[in-house]
C-alpha cells in the first residue's frame, strides 16, 4: 500500500521581508494579545526568527520533525489532526 504524505505550509522567511509593508501587517497575530503585528513587529519578528537559523517558520506550532531550513518533514495521512490550518493567522511566540 502506498503511504501518503501530508506537509504542512511554512512560509520563507526571506521571502516575506522582501513583501511590501501592507502584506507584511496581514500575516502575523500576537499569541499573547491576539492582535495583529504592524509590519514593523512582523519583521522583527522574522529578523529574530533569522537569527536563530530559521529560513522557514511554520504556520502556527511546529510540528514534529520541523526542520528550521527545510521545514515540515512530511506526516503519514492517517496521522494527520486538526493542529494546523491553513486558515489561521501565523502565530508569534513560543
Ligand atoms: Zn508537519
Amino acid at each position: 500500500m502506498k503511504t501518503t504524505k501530508t506537509y504542512h505550509m511554512v512560509i520563507d522567511v526571506r521571502g516575506v521581508l522582501n513583501w511590501k509593508a501592507k502584506e507584511i501587517a496581514r500575516l502575523f497575530t500576537d499569541a499573547e494579545t491576539g492582535k495583529r503585528l504592524t509590519a514593523q513587529q512582523a519583521k522583527d519578528y522574522l529578523y529574530d526568527k533569522l537569527k536563530e537559523g530559521y529560513e522557514v517558520i511554520p504556520f502556527g506550532k511546529e510540528c514534529e520533525g520541523f526542520d528550521k531550513v527545510k521545514g515540515c518533514p512530511g506526516h503519514p495521512v492517517s496521522k494527520l489532526n486538526k493542529e494546523h490550518t491553513l486558515d489561521q493567522p501565523f502565530i508569534t511566540g513560543s
